[in-house]
């Protein structure tokens, strides 16, 4: 996969027009259907006006190749993480908030344990050693 032409496609083409003109040269190109512009990112050659212009030391850092996939798989990690601590969060949230009715949850679970135990045994799961702990 071309994470390159990925981020592009959602982004759009990132082209840059550098006040140097021998710098400015060598990222275009006159063609019979007008100028075209190489992107920063994806390295294709666009057909358009440069989106940004300025001095080559201020064009922008552009991820491309294997650090732009490692920038997405690192976004994708930190969310994940950011939604195993909100799991977290609401099961600690959870737990303070039923702390006082150990007793009812020990008895809803033994209402409805012979409910389960069929499903139970055929998943291979032992319920008996399941459940709240009450003490
Ligand atoms: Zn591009």
């Amino acid at each position: 996969m071309d994470w390159s032409l990925r981020a592009c496609g959602r982004r759009g083409h990132l082209t840059y027009r550098p006040t140097e003109t021998d710098l400015a040269d060598r990222l275009t190109a006159d063609t019979a259907i007008g100028t075209v512009w190489r992107c920063l990112r994806c390295g294709d050659f666009v057909l358009s006006e440069p989106k940004l212009t300025g001095p080559a030391n201020e064009a922008p850092i552009v991820l491309r190749g294997p650090a732009l996939r490692d920038a997405v798989i690192l976004r994708l990690l930190s969310a994940e993480r950011a939604i195993r601590g909100l799991l977290l969060l609401l099961a600690a949230y959870g737990v303070f908030e039923f702390r006082t009715v150990k007793g009812s949850l020990q008895m809803a679970f033994e209402q409805y344990l012979p409910l389960v135990k069929p499903l139970a045994d055929q998943i291979g799961y032992d319920l008996t050693n399941a459940g709240p702990r009450c003490g």
